[in-house]
């Protein structure tokens, strides 16, 4: 671990030194980074893509192998010299600068979706081709058809053709490269650093409660799970209602949300009472659902969030007793999310808690497990 978690890159400029960009050219005519000539990494230039303007330079690049953090049938191992998926129609190649780890990763180690590949979901980075070539990056993870009657619909989030991002059939950001679609590209504003840019995703997916639920229905709010996803989607509530309660296991975590002024408790001294009109469970436990539903006022909403392996679920009849509403909650919207990065509406950097060069990432995966570490992010590209 390096001896300062938070770390505020330069947001402005171009990255690597001997760089002169390439944003005017998405053919990738720019001068060769050296950070990846020092990095034995070639710009890939595989195949033909939508933006069909490639030099015939660019064309007989190969894309040589990468560092990456794979998940294997033995469980995840970083492989120095792993062979990246070709560029495929429509997708850019992104330069990953920082990453994060989050419980999903955690997840999928254990066996959720039997995902196997480069992992990965939270990152910035640089993107090499299309409209955006150049600038910094984050990306929506899931890679829709955008064909289908779903994708039609503006709920290309549930196309059933999809792949998602370091989570199903398409290698995530735990490596120096990861192929994204253009359309689920988002340009990151200057005024941010990559140390925010990265909690996009993750913020985005707290988002996502206020897009599904008009939340001046609820008066006494709890969010359930002081850690990463529960300390977002607690400052996202907390910004538009005033009894936001938070309860968890961890004071150090609990003191980041009494920071921002959100009110918190320890599990331990909470009696379990029914007056929450609405529960978010991000315990990331399976035991949350009963939890939430020892909180919930009947005919209450409870929110999940958590994710978890394996699939021993908890008894559903108080659900139906209580009349109960239940709603999933996935993936939100990013532009919401780089707004509220952009206004300061939501503190992030103070979750950062540990960080971790690429080569270092079974280290810093070991480091996420652990229940003192909020927020541990990688560093793809060191400065
Ligand atoms: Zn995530
Ligand atoms: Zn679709």
């Amino acid at each position: 671990m390096l001896s300062n978690p938070v770390r505020v890159r330069a947001a402005v400029g171009p990255r690597f030194p001997g760089w002169r960009g390439c944003a005017a050219d998405p053919g990738l005519r720019c001068e060769t980074p050296s950070a990846y000539s020092r990095d034995g990494i070639s710009l890939s230039g595989l195949g033909t893509t939508e933006f069909g303007n490639e030099t015939e330079s660019t064309k007989h690049l190969t894309t040589t192998n990468v560092h990456a953090l794979t998940l294997t049938p033995d469980g995840p191992r970083f492989d120095r010299d792993y062979s990246p998926p070709r560029v495929r129609d429509g997708e850019v190649p992104v330069r990953v600068l920082t990453a994060g780890i989050c419980e999903t990763d955690l997840q999928l180690i254990k066996g959720y979706m039997g995902f196997r590949g480069v992992l990965g979901h939270e990152f910035v980075g640089i993107a090499e081709r299309g409209p955006f070539a150049g600038s910094r990056v984050v990306g929506e993870i899931n890679c829709n058809c955008r064909a289908c009657e779903l994708c039609g619909a503006e709920l290309g989030n549930h196309c059933p053709h999809r792949s998602v991002l370091g989570i199903l059939h398409h290698d995530g950001a735990f490596a120096e490269s990861i192929n994204v679609p253009q359309h689920c590209l988002h340009v990151v504003p200057d005024s941010l650093s990559d140390d925010e840019a990265v909690f996009t995703e993750p913020l985005a997916a707290a988002y996502q409660i206020p897009q599904q639920l008009d939340l001046s229905r609820f008066d006494q709010i709890i969010v359930l799970g002081d850690g990463r996803l529960g300390n977002l989607c607690a400052q996202v509530l907390r910004h538009s209602r005033p009894h936001v309660l938070v309860i968890g296991k961890h004071p150090s975590k609990l003191a980041l949300l009494d920071d921002v002024g959100i009110a918190t408790a320890l599990l331990n001294d909470v009696v379990l009472e029914r007056t929450a009109d609405l529960v978010v469970d991000c315990t990331g436990s399976p035991t949350g659902l009963t939890t939430a539903c020892r909180l919930v006022k009947p005919r209450g909403t409870i929110v999940l969030k958590t994710t978890v392996a394996g699939d021993s679920g908890p008894s559903l009849a108080p659900i139906v007793i209580d009349e109960i509403t239940l709603v999933g909650s996935r993936c939100g919207p990013f532009d919401r999310a780089l707004k509220a990065l952009q206004r300061r509406e939501v503190h992030v950097l103070p979750l950062i808690s540990a960080r971790y060069a690429l080569e270092q990432a079974l280290q810093a995966l070991k480091a996420a497990q652990t229940s003192s570490n909020l927020k541990v992010l990688l560093d793809v590209v060191p400065d």
